[in-house]
C-alpha cells in the first residue's frame, strides 16, 4: 500500500532519541533519563494513560541539565528546575511553575531553546520507518533548520520521500525564501502555512463552546478571529495558503468566521484536526471549498481521553468520518504522529467508510490540484 501522511512532525524522531513512548511506570522513565549522558534532554511521547500517573518538576529537579519532557498530545510539556531557569517567564495559563507544566507557545520556546541543533541523522531515520510503513509522502511541519536539513539531504542524493514543507507561520518567509535557493522539484515543494488556533483535548486547551467536563475551563483561544483573518489575507496576497491548527467546536466557529471576513480568493485552505466539527460547520467548509485534514487514528488513540475531558456525548461524535463523507467536504487524512503509522487510521477508518475511500483519503488524491 502508498500512503500520503498529510500531517507529519518528522523532527519528533529527534525527540525520540531517549524513548520515553516506551516507559511504562514513572520509575522506568527516570530510569532511562539517569542512564543517558546527554544533556540537555528534549524527549516526548510519556502519557498519563500509559505511566497511570503525571509527571511534575518534583520527579525531574534532581537532574543537573535541562529537561524537557513532552507529552504524547505535544501540547504539554513538564520542566525541571535547570530548564525553568532558562525560560525566565511569568507563570500564566501556559506556565505553571509550582508544577513545571509549560502548554502551548511556552512549550515551543522551550523546545526551539533546548531541541538538538543537528537533525539529519533523525531526519533519515524518520524516514527509513516511513517507507517501511508504505509512506510515499510526508506533509511535514518545519521551522527553517529542518527545511534546509530537507534541501541538503536531496542534495547529496539521500531523500526518498516526497516532501511538502509545511512551515510555522513565525517562519514562514524564511523557509519559503529557501525555495529561491534550492528549487522546488517532485521531491521537495511548498506546502501550506501552519498557524495554531487553539490547543488539545488532551491537555484541555482546545476551545470549547461548553466547558469540559473535568476541568472549569473552555480552553484557550491563540488567535482571534480578527487577527487570523489579517494573516490570512496576508498570505493569500502572497499566493499561499494556510492550515490551521484547530480542535475544538469554539476554535472552529471562530476560524470559519475569519475565512469568511477575509473574503478568501484561493480554494483548499486546510484546517487540521477539526476533532469537534458538527454538520453545520461542516457545510460552511464544504461551501468555502477548504480541506480537512483528518486524523482517524485519534479517535483509537484518545478515545479514553475524549470521554474524560468531554463526557460519552460530545465523545462520541469526535472526528466525524461518516458525517463529513456525507456531507462531500473534501479530506485528507494523516496520523500526526499518533502513531507514525497510517494503518491504524486506515484501519479505523475503513471500518467506517469501507476500505476504498478509506485509502483515497490516505492517498493525497487532492495534492495536484491543493499545492498552493
Ligand atoms: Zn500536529
Amino acid at each position: 500500500m502508498r500512503f500520503v501522511d498529510a500531517h507529519t512532525h518528522l523532527e519528533f524522531f529527534a525527540f525520540k532519541r531517549l524513548p520515553i513512548e516506551m516507559a511504562r511506570t514513572k520509575r522506568d522513565l527516570l530510569d532511562m533519563i539517569e542512564s543517558i549522558e546527554g544533556n540537555p534532554v528534549v524527549a516526548w511521547g510519556w502519557s498519563e494513560d500509559t505511566i497511570g500517573e503525571s509527571i511534575t518538576r518534583q520527579d525531574i529537579d534532581k537532574f543537573p541539565f535541562p529537561i524537557l519532557l513532552i507529552r504524547i498530545d505535544a501540547h504539554m510539556g513538564v520542566i525541571n528546575k535547570k530548564a525553568m531557569e532558562e525560560l525566565k517567564k511569568t507563570p500564566s495559563e501556559k506556565f505553571d511553575p509550582k508544577r513545571g507544566y509549560v502548554y502551548e507557545e511556552v512549550l515551543w520556546k522551550m523546545v526551539s531553546v533546548l531541541k538538538p541543533k543537528e537533525i539529519t541523522g533523525d531526519l533519515l531515520k524518520a524516514q527509513e520507518e516511513a517507507i517501511s510503513k508504505g509512506i510515499i509522502e510526508v506533509h511535514d511541519f518545519v521551522d527553517f533548520k529542518i527545511a534546509e536539513t530537507y534541501f541538503k539531504l536531496r542534495e547529496d542524493g539521500n531523500l526518498k520521500l516526497r516532501v511538502v514543507l509545511m512551515p510555522y507561520y513565525r517562519d514562514y518567509e524564511n523557509v519559503i525564501r529557501l525555495f529561491d535557493n534550492y528549487g522546488e522539484d517532485d521531491l521537495i515543494k511548498p506546502g501550506w502555512v501552519k498557524i495554531f488556533v487553539d490547543g488539545s483535548i488532551s491537555a484541555r486547551t482546545a476551545y470549547l463552546r461548553e466547558p469540559y467536563k473535568d476541568k472549569h475551563s473552555r480552553g484557550i483561544l491563540l488567535k482571534t478571529e480578527e487577527e487570523l483573518k489579517s494573516i490570512i489575507q496576508e498570505l493569500e496576497g502572497k499566493g499561499l495558503k494556510v492550515a490551521l491548527h484547530t480542535i475544538g467546536d469554539a476554535a472552529i466557529d471562530v476560524v470559519l468566521n475569519a475565512f469568511e471576513k477575509a473574503n478568501i480568493r484561493l480554494k483548499g485552505h486546510r484546517i487540521e484536526h477539526s476533532e469537534m466539527i458538527d454538520h453545520k460547520q461542516a457545510k460552511r467548509v464544504k461551501e468555502m471549498n477548504l480541506i480537512l485534514c483528518i486524523q482517524p487514528n485519534f479517535n483509537v488513540t484518545f478515545m479514553e481521553t475524549y470521554i474524560k475531558a468531554l463526557g460519552e456525548n460530545r465523545a462520541k461524535r469526535m472526528n466525524p468520518l461518516k458525517m463529513l463523507d456525507e456531507i462531500g467536504a473534501d479530506m485528507i487524512f494523516g496520523s500526526d504522529m499518533m502513531p507514525f503509522d497510517p494503518k491504524i487510521g486506515l484501519e479505523y477508518a475503513s471500518q467506517i467508510l469501507g476500505g476504498e475511500k478509506a485509502l483515497h483519503y490516505y492517498g493525497g488524491w487532492k495534492r495536484k490540484v491543493s499545492l498552493p
